[in-house]
């Protein structure tokens, strides 16, 4: 069970202990902001929508490994940018998918405008993610309709209040669902001088009702061309009585950092600028090959010169690669116990995730189509076991080898985890 109390956004006790990294897996914005200027990026500029650079999912994973190798105070893998993680979905649930494969016990954390959230609540509890923010600067599109330029929904651009009506009313139903599946909701809600400012206690009430955990007040960063580039950065004068005002409603965050969407390190001790490197050098990575990824073979072999085995008979499968003097047995590993089903493939699957093939001389068809579903190509053969490899590796027809007398799924094997006997 994740402790989900080590965020140091949602709790401020974790913060001089519990960091966070922002993956920057998601470009692409369906909203424009006011206030929102994605083109500049330095080092030195801390605000939302700001990155050095843009990672794919497998980057965002592998840039994730380096960073917890470097500072292991990191509790929270967020996506906030640098646009809207759900105009950038598919990216940003992959990248959650092979989080929670590689590193199950990291809290995963996603902000959002909230526009195309309803479509994923499901997917969002599914991949455990137990943090989102929805970002809710108005409850009343007349005044959402002063904050934002259009609202994309689908390929339609909505402007004025009919699309600051629909943001809101997605915003809204964001929040309702979100919290009819157990994540924890806070709503950040940036203070606009002469804009919103009146209306921040409204939305502070409103996010209460639907549940809400807590909501963070962000004074306005004016940022240059844009449409509130004028207007004043607001001061303790105006943040302190507004939190006051809201707070009676709402729990309210006090320690915000106005973080870039390439953040890590602590919310006190940012090392965006220290890992500049590591990450631009994630985004060039290119993906791995298959070869790459899953370099060896498993065979069902008694003797480690013929495939001659049944898959569910195999107690132990042989592990071969090839090396500089052609094709070898690595190392041998222990197949899981039979007697328990799909659990038993399921084993079996993990046992060989960075094999590209099994080989044996008869296997059923469910663990087939459960092994080649995990990733593994699964060969019903006879023969040397050598000769097979050779066929394999150059991506030869391994249909020569397949025995004339049991076939998949032959009468001796009904694939149901109990052992082919
Ligand atoms: Fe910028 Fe975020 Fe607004 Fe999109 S939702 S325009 S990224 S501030
Ligand atoms: Fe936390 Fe604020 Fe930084 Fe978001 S911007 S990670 S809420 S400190």
């Amino acid at each position: 069970m994740k402790d989900t109390t080590r965020h140091p956004c949602f709790n401020k006790e974790a913060a001089g202990s519990c960091g966070r990294v922002h993956l920057p897996v998601a470009p692409r914005c369906n909203i424009q902001c006011n206030y929102c200027n994605r083109k500049y990026d330095c080092v030195n500029e801390s605000r939302p929508g700001v990155s050095s650079a843009v990672l794919k999912p497998f980057q965002a994973a592998e840039y994730m490994d380096r960073v917890l190798e470097r500072d292991v105070r990191i509790t929270v893998a967020g996506i906030a940018g640098p646009g809207d993680p759900f105009a950038n979905a598919p990216e940003v649930l992959e990248t959650m998918r092979l989080l929670k494969e590689r590193h199950p016990d990291l809290i995963f954390c996603l902000s959002s405008n909230g526009l195309n959230v309803p479509p994923y609540l499901d997917e969002i509890a599914a991949l455990g993610v137990s943090h989102v923010t929805i970002t809710i600067n108005a409850v009343d599109p007349a005044i959402g309709a002063r904050i934002y330029s259009w609202v994309k929904d689908g390929n339609v651009v909505y402007r004025g209040e009919q699309g600051a009506g629909i943001l809101l009313e997605r915003q809204l139903a964001a929040v309702r669902g979100l919290k009819e599946r157990g994540v924890m909701v806070k709503v950040n809600t940036i203070i606009i001088p002469g804009v919103n400012e009146d209306h921040i206690p409204e939305v502070s009430r409103v996010a209460a009702e639907l549940g809400a955990d807590i909501q963070n007040l962000i004074p306005l960063k004016p940022s240059q061309d844009t449409l509130f580039a004028d207007l004043p950065e607001p001061g303790h004068e105006t943040v302190v009585p507004l939190r006051k005002a809201a707070g009676e409603f709402l729990a309210q965050m006090t320690h915000c950092k106005r973080c870039r969407a390439d953040a890590v390190g602590l919310l006190a001790e940012d090392r965006s600028g220290e890992l500049c490197g590591t990450l631009q050098a994630c985004s060039k990575l290119r993906p791995l090959t298959v070869e790459q990824r899953r370099p060896y073979v498993a065979v069902a072999s008694r003797e480690g010169l013929l495939v001659n085995q049944h898959l569910g008979e195999a107690a132990r499968f042989q592990i071969w690669g090839l090396g500089d003097g052609g094709f070898r047995m690595l190392e041998e590993r222990t197949a899981p116990q039979p007697g328990c089903g799909p659990k038993r493939w399921e084993r079996l699957a993990a046992t060989l995730k960075d094999c590209r093939a099994v080989l044996a001389s008869a296997m059923g068809e469910q663990p087939r189509k459960f092994l080649e579903e995990s990733g593994l190509e699964a060969h019903v053969c006879s023969g040397f076991i050598r000769d097979a490899l050779q066929t394999l590796y150059s991506g030869g027809d391994m249909d020569v080898y397949r025995s004339r007398k049991v076939g998949i799924g032959g009468s001796c094997c009904a694939g149901t985890g109990l052992g082919c006997g």
